[in-house]
């Protein structure tokens, strides 16, 4: 089955500043080397959709989605928080970034496509139940899996999260739920400073110290996260497709290669081919040297399209 990558236009137009790191030349890097890469023969192109009001209400407190539809500003820029601010665009952006995620799930549940890769910004995985945080609006991971649940009734679904920081939105937002398993790894400490003292029976926290490197990385993998996944048996992995660990990406500090992508891409391909169908959602997180996030992604789809 073909894999399938979703996107919309809208999501380049949300900008917050020639200076931060989470700008629409990230897309424009991802696209450039899919063009290069040969595999555009493979992949299905699909046009994201907006998220609906209630899509979002299954993963954000009500009154903080009302807020973000109000400060929404029509000129200029606001700050939701030190790092996260939206322009006139931003708003369209953060619905079709989560909508894309939302639009990989059905597409993949319809049986239409095997897998997705949604090259979309904002990302998600800092956006709590009640805020923004750390460049993401909206939960777009979060999101994801609750309309996997409530739509597909599905009762399972895995998010392994490889992003540098803590997926510290996600882990708001379904902690204590035990229909998601949630793993994430991260630097540790660095931003945002949780996760390494979670306790919770549904969160498999990964805390790493700088200069880890691949290595390392996989064997904690191995041993902390993929059997935890392999025993949840989900129906459908999510990932949080963070490539800001690659030892290029100077907004941190962890040293991991375009060929750590690709194992850990495999190993899910497996893990999904065993008790979900094949179905994986990949959502763009973090990544800010350009030439590093391009060819990491390249590397993500090839394991996914087992071309590598
Ligand atoms: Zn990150």
């Amino acid at each position: 089955m073909t894999l399938g990558i979703i996107s919309n236009t809208r999501c380049k137009l949300h900008e917050m500043g020639d200076s931060h790191p989470e700008q629409p030349a990230r897309l424009d890097a991802i696209e450039d080397q899919l063009a290069d890469s040969g595999l555009e023969a493979l992949v299905s192109r699909y046009k994201a959709t907006r998220v609906t009001r209630e899509q979002l209400l299954a993963a954000h407190d009500a009154r903080y989605i009302e807020l973000v539809y109000e400060v929404a500003p029509k000129e200029g820029m606001i700050w939701l928080d030190g790092d996260t601010a939206m322009n006139p665009h931003s708003l369209a952006a953060a619905e079709y970034a989560a909508g894309a995620a939302v639009m990989g799930v059905d597409l993949v549940m319809q049986g239409e496509v095997g897998q997705v890769f949604c090259p979309v910004r904002p990302p998600g995985h800092h956006a709590v139940k009640r805020g923004a945080m750390g460049f993401c609006i909206f939960s777009n991971v979060a999101i994801a899996a609750y309309h996997a649940i409530n739509h597909w009734q599905l009762e399972r679904v895995a998010i392994v999260d490889f992003d540098v920081h803590h997926g510290n939105g996600t882990e708001d937002i379904v902690s204590g739920d035990d229909r998601i398993l949630l793993c994430s790894s991260f630097q540790h400490p660095f931003y945002p400073g949780t996760g390494a003292d979670t306790n919770v029976p549904n969160i498999v926290n990964m805390p790493l110290p700088a200069g880890t490197d691949g290595a390392t990385f996989r064997k904690v993998m191995k041993e902390q996260c993929l059997p935890r996944v392999q025993q949840f048996a989900p129906q459908l992995i999510l990932i949080s497709a963070g490539f800001d660990a690659h030892r290029a990406d100077h907004l941190a500090m962890l040293n991991l290669v375009e060929e750590d992508y690709a194992w850990i891409t495999r190993e899910l391909v497996q893990l999904a081919a065993l008790s979900a169908e094949g179905r994986i959602v990949s959502c763009l997180e973090g990544g800010y040297n350009l030439q590093a996030l391009a060819s990491s992604v390249e590397a993500h789809l090839r394991a996914m399209l087992d071309q590598d």
